[in-house]
């Protein structure tokens, strides 16, 4: 089955192709430069996610995948949530991102156990602009003292997911597409996917 996902970031392509298996042949609007990226002004996950699929969609033939996903921290009263990406800044690095999050939590005082924060990741599907359903995973975890190991995107280094003491970043990708926000998400879509192959 073919799946277009609406995003230009390549670490999320990779990792919902690794979750989905071969069975899928995954791409994404890095091939479509002619495609707009939307604005995404939605109060939610699901909005964002369900603003990008949509939009994609209408302007491309098949089934389009929008992925929209974040930190949410305790101590910062759920931030950076759907700012993640810009947290620092419009044009924000990961390692900006992550130095601004420490430094905050540093700020409030959050010791270890007060760093508790999960991952969301709402995932939406469409299909010529109108939308066929949303999926949802969260993964539970805390935040390091500092940033750990190389493999990953985003805040992985300093995230350490409940029942482990490595980051996501020092984890084998195939250990983080099993039990992340994403893989959860995806799960639920394949589901869908599943069905629709049926019917169509
Ligand atoms: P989006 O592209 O607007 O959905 O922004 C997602 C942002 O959330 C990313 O740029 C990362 O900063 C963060 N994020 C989402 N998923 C992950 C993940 O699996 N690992 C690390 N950071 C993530």
């Amino acid at each position: 089955m073919q799946l277009i996902v609406a995003t230009r970031n390549a670490h999320k392509t990779r990792e919902i192709q690794q979750i989905l298996g071969q069975d899928f042949a995954v791409s994404d609007l890095s091939a479509h430069p002619e495609i707009p990226a939307t604005r995404e002004h939605g109060k939610s996950f699901e909005e964002n996610a369900m603003l990008k699929a949509i939009g994609a969609s209408s302007h491309l033939p098949g089934l389009v995948v929008a992925d929209d996903s974040g930190l949410e921290v305790d101590a910062l009263g759920g931030a950076p949530g759907i700012f993640s990406a810009r947290y620092a800044g419009k044009n924000a690095t990961d390692q900006q991102n992550i130095d601004k999050l420490l430094k905050k939590l540093a700020r409030v005082g959050a010791r270890e156990t007060q760093r508790a924060a999960r991952f969301r990741c709402v995932i939406a599907l469409a299909r010529e602009g109108a939308l066929l359903g949303t999926f949802e995973g969260a993964v539970e975890g805390t935040i390091a003292d500092a940033p750990r190991g190389q493999s990953g995107f985003g805040y992985d280094p300093v995230f350490v997911p409940r029942g482990f003491e490595a980051t996501f970043a020092q984890l084998p990708a195939v250990v983080k597409n099993k039990i992340s926000h994403r893989a959860k998400a995806i799960r639920a879509l394949s589901r869908k996917l599943a069905a629709l192959k049926l019917t169509d």
